[in-house]
């Protein structure tokens, strides 16, 4: 049998081994603390790493600490983020999780998430303005070293192509479908999204990935369907 039509848990396992050989394998370490890294994934959103950056530095430097945050005028708090992408959006869903979690927590502290069971640290995080499920696994594998998968842009548009989930999974869903198939500890879980992401942004890009050089390609339905025997499923 080619690797190709391997089942989707199998071929799911080989693209993890594949990737893990081609990058480098990581230890999940947590790069910030967890209010940073709530807010900062929140600003992340259809923004580049650099420019969160910007937007995250600049919205301290001017508001000092998150009560300063929380309650800076729109405007003002708008013209700070400016380098995320729908700052207008973002300033109402950043100042109400902040609120929400003064208000519950007496503080801006969400160590609390550490002791919940995965289910109901997602149920609490979703319900935060403008939390969905991509920040939400970021923020708990990242951080709090939970068995969840998050799965961005690259993870899903990869896992598509290579055939680890079907052409009408929902990103949403995909969360469940790819953890499933991968080994639970945190660890391989961080390494698999974390080569997803590189291998999506280097090898495997939106508009003309370099299958060539690509170490999926001989397990990818992408690459056989469409380089190699000329189907175009969308003609
Ligand atoms: S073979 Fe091409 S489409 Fe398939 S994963 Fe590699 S770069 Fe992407």
């Amino acid at each position: 049998m080619d690797a190709h039509e391997l089942l989707p848990q199998e071929k799911t396992l080989l693209t993890h081994e594949l990737l893990n050989k081609a990058y480098k394998r990581l230890k999940l370490e947590k790069r910030r603390d967890h209010m940073h890294e709530l807010i900062s994934t929140m600003l992340s959103h259809r923004t580049n790493h650099k420019d969160e950056e910007k937007a995250f530095y600049t919205m301290l430097e001017r508001f000092v600490d998150w009560e300063g945050v929380m309650n800076a005028d729109f405007d003002e708090l708008a013209d700070a983020i400016q380098t995320t992408r729908y700052p207008g959006q973002k300033v109402p869903q950043i100042q109400q999780t902040l609120r929400l979690i003064k208000e519950e927590r007496g503080e801006f502290n969400i160590d609390f998430l550490e002791d919940l069971p995965v289910e109901e640290a997602m149920d609490w995080l979703t319900k935060l303005p403008g939390v969905g499920p991509k920040t939400a696994t970021l923020l708990l594998l990242f951080n709090f070293y939970k068995p969840v998968m998050p799965v961005d842009t690259h993870v899903f548009r990869i896992s598509q192509r290579v055939g680890l989930i079907g052409a009408k999974v929902t990103a949403n869903k995909a969360h469940d479908l790819l953890l499933h198939m991968l080994p639970e500890e945190p660890v391989e879980l961080f390494n698999f999204h974390v080569h997803m992401l590189r291998h999506g942004q280097r090898v495997c890009t939106f508009f003309s990935p370099k299958c060539e050089e690509c170490v999926l390609h001989n397990t990818c339905n992408y690459y056989q369907d469409v380089r190699v025997k000329g189907i175009d499923k969308a003609a």
